[in-house]
């Protein structure tokens, strides 16, 4: 999995603070400058300002003005179940590579059992690893490597079967039936600031699924460079809260 933040909001704390003190001034925002608008909060500098400005919206729920900046990041190699995981978020705008149009016809079967174009979960290759919802501990060797090879025998199968529906004249958009829900797939995703909190609140928690909870720390590791006070204080305060999606 690859995580990048392809364009993003020049400034987003500081179009947070305009948004925000829009609702508490008689002069219009448009009108004034940054200067005059933090006038009125404290702190010695602009930067700090801004900081304690900041710190009070997310401290007191005020979360509209966060939905003006937007974040578009693009993620390479996540499975299709991560991507069907991420997509139910109706916020979240996203383009998904086609497997209409995209027919993996040159793909060695004996490298997807490596992981080339599926998904490997951790657990396949370590016997020590206990999903969430598993019944069953930590298994003995002879299961481990028995449970490791089913699988990926089973992935590089499927792989050769797609090929070969290919070479029979099946259109690459029906012969994608065959494969598996651990294909990988890259994406393009855009939110804003609100949504990104929102998305981290139900998919970095404990109790969301490795891969998509993988992808969101890379996501928020992005967001605190792109939008620092804010998803600093995030991680340091708000980050698994239960109840969310406060006024
Ligand atoms: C650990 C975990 C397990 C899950 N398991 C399942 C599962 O087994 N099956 C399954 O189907 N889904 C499952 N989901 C998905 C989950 O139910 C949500 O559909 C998904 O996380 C989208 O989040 P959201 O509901 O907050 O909506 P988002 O689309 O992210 O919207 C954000 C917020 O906007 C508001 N909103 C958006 N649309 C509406 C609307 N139409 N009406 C009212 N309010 C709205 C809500 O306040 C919502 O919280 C799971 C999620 C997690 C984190």
């Amino acid at each position: 999995m690859d995580v990048q933040l392809l364009e993003a909001t020049e400034d987003p704390e500081r179009l947070i603070c305009q948004a925000a003190r829009n609702d508490y001034m008689e002069e219009f925002v448009g009108e004034t400058s940054f200067e005059e608008i933090m006038e009125e909060v404290g702190g010695d500098s602009l930067e700090d300002r801004q900081e304690t400005l900041i710190h009070h919206l997310l401290d007191h729920g005020h979360f509209g003005p966060f939905e003006h900046p937007h974040a578009t990041f693009a993620v390479k190699g996540i499975s299709r179940s991560c991507m069907a995981q991420i997509t139910r978020h109706r916020h979240v705008s996203f383009d998904v590579q086609s497997m209409r149009y995209v027919s993996f016809d040159d793909v060695d079967p004996a490298d997807v059992r490596e992981g080339e174009m599926v998904v490997v979960p951790p657990s396949v290759d370590d016997p020590d690893w206990v999903g969430r919802n598993q019944d069953t501990g930590p298994v003995d060797d002879e299961t481990a490597k028995r449970r490791e090879e089913l699988f990926r025998e089973t992935i590089e199968n499927a792989f050769d079967s797609y090929q070969e529906l290919l070479e029979m004249g099946l259109p690459p958009e029906d012969a994608r039936y065959v494969l598996p829900i651990g294909t990988k797939v890259n994406m393009v995703m855009s939110m804003n600031a609100r949504m990104l909190m929102h998305v981290a609140d139900m998919r970095a928690a404990a109790d969301a699924q490795w891969e998509i909870r993988q992808m969101t720390e890379a996501i928020l590791d992005l967001a605190a460079e792109w939008c620092p006070i804010t998803f600093e204080q995030y991680e340091a305060e708000m980050k698994n809260r239960k109840n969310r999606l406060a006024p």
